[in-house]
């Protein structure tokens, strides 16, 4: 039986890789809809050779040049921001949440509210609307389904287990590319985004970097597997060949090994609760030979304590967080900034962000969010 997937945030690296393997199971897949940001003749490349219904680029600036590119094609052109919200609630089988950053999260919730199965790869929107999000999935009897290798670890090695009889669970992470590097000071964008194991977008390539990656993952995996953050702990492991770990209160500890291609976990949330085929090589574990881990060092790379505390401090910290690191990334990106300003910018932010109440609502997170990212560039300002 055929099923439809759409795809939030088609022209990216996570959105890139789910295509593929729609390709080669082109007999069991068809897709509903795709979306950009700016990215027209992409967009408009997969729209042709994949034939959604709808295409909806979100910089309403591009849609003439959408409407363009896909002329004669029968396949709908959309933009704006409530466009992919309407994209995401069109019925499909599953949907694949692969915007980077919290402009993703409206069409999350959108989603959500559907009722839909979500293949969630963009951990900013849950890190910021945590548990706005958690309860629209309870009360619209949603599916998130994790995307990020980590958290698909985690989520297999719960399978036919029990979140009560967890003792703890183990957040992998590679270290990033500047793990042995002296001057944090000097390092360019190219240096950062060089990721020695995974290829991925610009932002999460920086935030592997900073290891704010594995911050957001904390609190990803804090939402979705709720054993207590005191029981989720960090790793450093340099080959990334595992993925994550959960141990049991038996004191057994099952891990899931596999490439560093997010084939893998992508293809276990589209077949989920089956398997399917993907193009990987078989683990050769002799060829790789050691695998080794680290504490990681929080000296150098502040940016997992912060994001424990606000974990702990919860309610809009998170969000805040999330806001000033995506702000401080970009003005990296941009050459504004050195890199070791990142955590800086985002611990001044943190600190000094009148926290409101709980967020109660989509809307309430994405005001923290604007707040947020307000203080942050007048920090950039004055740096
Ligand atoms: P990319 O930067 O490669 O792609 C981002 C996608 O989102 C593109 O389609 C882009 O469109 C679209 N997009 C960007 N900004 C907006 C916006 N404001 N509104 C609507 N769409 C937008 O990112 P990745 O694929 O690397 O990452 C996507 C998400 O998945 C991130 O949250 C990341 O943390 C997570 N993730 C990624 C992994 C990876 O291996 N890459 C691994 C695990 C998680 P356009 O091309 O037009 O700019």
């Amino acid at each position: 039986m055929t099923r439809t997937i759409s795809i939030l945030g088609a022209t990216g690296s996570v959105g890139a890789s789910t295509l593929d393997l729609v390709r080669r199971n082109s007999d069991a897949w068809r897709v509903g809809a795709l979306t950009a940001h700016s990215n027209v003749q992409e967009l408009a490349a997969q729209a042709r050779e994949f034939g959604p219904e709808i295409a909806v680029i979100a910089d309403e600036a591009r849609y003439s040049d959408l409407k363009v590119a896909l002329s004669g094609s029968g396949i709908e052109a959309a933009a704006g921001r409530s466009a992919l919200c309407e994209a995401a609630e069109r019925p499909t089988d599953v949907i694949m949440a692969a915007i980077v950053g919290c402009a993703g999260l409206a069409p999350v919730m959108a989603a959500i509210k559907q009722g839909h199965t979500v293949a969630l790869a963009n951990k900013e929107a849950l890190v910021s609307a945590g548990e706005v999000m958690t309860a629209a999935v309870e009360a619209h009897g949603a599916t998130l389904l994790p995307v990020d290798s980590e958290h698909n670890a985690i989520f297999q090695c719960l399978q036919g287990g029990n979140l009560a009889d967890v003792r703890s669970i183990t957040l992998t992470a590679s270290g990033g590319p500047l793990r042995l590097v002296d001057d944090l000071d000097s390092v360019t964008p190219q240096q950062a985004i060089a990721h020695p194991n995974w290829d991925m977008g610009a932002k999460i390539s920086v935030d592997s970097a900073t290891m704010f990656n594995k911050g957001l993952e904390l609190i990803e995996a804090h939402h979705l597997f709720p054993v207590g953050l005191d029981k989720i702990r960090i790793v450093v492991h340099p080959q990334s060949v595992i993925h994550s770990m959960v141990e049991y209160r038996d004191g057994s500890t099952l891990a899931q090994l596999g490439p560093s291609d997010m084939r893998v976990p992508i293809a276990s949330c589209l077949a989920y609760p089956r398997r399917m085929n993907t193009p990987m090589a078989p683990l050769d574990l002799a060829a790789i030979g050691e695998l080794s881990f680290f504490a990681p060092d929080e000296v150098r790379f502040p940016a997992t304590k912060l994001a424990r505390q606000a974990a702990e401090a919860g309610g809009a910290a998170p969000a805040v967080l999330n806001a000033a690191n995506e702000i401080a990334v970009a003005a990296f990106l941009a050459g504004k900034i050195r890199f070791s300003r990142i955590p800086v910018i985002v611990e001044a932010v943190l600190n000094a962000a009148n926290l409101p109440p709980d967020p109660q609502t989509l809307d309430d997170v994405l005001l923290v969010d604007s707040a947020a990212r307000q203080l942050a560039e007048e920090y950039l300002e004055k740096d």
